[in-house]
């Protein structure tokens, strides 16, 4: 039995499905989740299926979550998306359910669940959740299939990663085709933003400071993010707005998160493979696409030393 079906199987055989995704929710882990929720949900009526984890306000365009109960744990499926490694999941201890299976397109960290689909040449978990559908008898909605357009285009940025194929391409013009979801309008739901953002955006942009090798890096404190009104998430988000510059291979954005008491770095590239130096400060990612969490501006010094060699050794090559 191919592992499309057999999660099928898994579904069908679960009256309590809980569903959940990584820490730090982004549109696609986010799309996935609860437009799973709604795919379940449409096919088996009765049965009790919940998205849980920590909202992000930032993103509630896609959809509610639920609050995680103790007794969701009892006799459960468990549904992980977009997670590779057990640390990041959000608001459950995966070790509790009586099944689990994981969805995700991030290169392999570790084994999670009992069953786990992972394709880390599929452009986003968004991508991988309508594979499912159309491969087993689930049927997509409407209204998933909105939701899971955003992850896609959300994660691709707008279809420009590399990840993104001609089997997104497919996916996409058949989910358009069955569900005649009115596309163009959901942008204006996604990129819509205020002001302040587009000049925080500017701030970074003067300020930051561009190294020989082409690494970019900006250090955002508390006091700037007060200064212009924006959050600690905004800030990291707004590191997919950096690509494309003549003059940068990779760029990584730093913003003091002071509710969590560490730094949050996103990083991106356009060529050097910048996971590996992630996962030496306890992060990850994709190859052109990683994060981590640093406890002070000095350990983030380090990592933009490791950064920037990547970039130097990359020049070379
Ligand atoms: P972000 O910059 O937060 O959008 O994250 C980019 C990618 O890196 C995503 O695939 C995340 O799952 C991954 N990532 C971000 N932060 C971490 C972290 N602290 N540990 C592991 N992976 C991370």
């Amino acid at each position: 039995m191919n592992l499309y079906k057999r999660i099928y199987k898994e579904i069908k055989k679960y009256n309590t499905i809980v569903i959940a995704r990584h820490i730090g929710a982004d549109p696609d882990a986010l799309a996935s989740q609860i437009g799973l929720k709604e795919i379940i949900k449409n096919k088996f009526p009765n049965k009790n299926v919940y998205a849980v984890g920590s909202p992000a306000s930032k993103f509630k365009y896609i959809g509610l979550l639920d609050k995680f109960e103790e007794e969701m744990y009892d006799n459960s499926l468990l549904i992980v998306l977009d997670t590779p490694d057990k640390k990041r999941i959000d608001g459950v201890d995966y070790t509790r359910f009586k099944s689990s299976v994981k969805i995700d397109h991030h290169p392999f960290v570790d084994k999670t669940c009992d069953i786990e689909l992972i394709d880390d040449s599929a452009s986003s978990a968004s991508q991988l959740v309508l594979e499912l559908v159309y491969n087993t008898k689930l049927e997509l909605t409407k209204e998933a299939a909105e939701k899971l357009y955003c992850g896609i285009v959300s994660d691709t940025n707008r279809f420009l990663y590399y990840y993104t194929t001609s089997k997104t391409f497919k996916l996409v013009s058949k989910l358009i085709d069955d569900t005649k979801i009115d596309f163009t309008k959901l942008y204006e739901t996604m990129y819509l933003r205020p002001l302040k953002e587009v000049r925080f955006q500017s701030f970074i942009t003067t300020n930051m400071t561009v190294t020989d090798n082409g690494l970019a890096y900006m250090k955002i404190t508390d006091n700037m993010l007060k200064e212009y009104d924006v959050d600690a998430a905004t800030s990291g988000n707004l590191v997919t707005n950096f690509n494309y510059i003549d003059e940068i291979l990779a760029w990584v954005i730093f913003t003091e998160d002071i509710a969590n008491g560490n730094i949050r770095s996103s990083i991106r590239s356009r060529g050097p493979i910048i996971n590996e130096v992630a996962s030496h400060f306890n992060g990850g990612g994709h190859i052109y696409a990683s994060g981590a969490r640093v406890k002070t501006f000095e350990e983030a010094d380090e990592l933009i030393k490791e950064l920037d060699e990547v970039c130097k050794k990359y020049k070379e090559n």
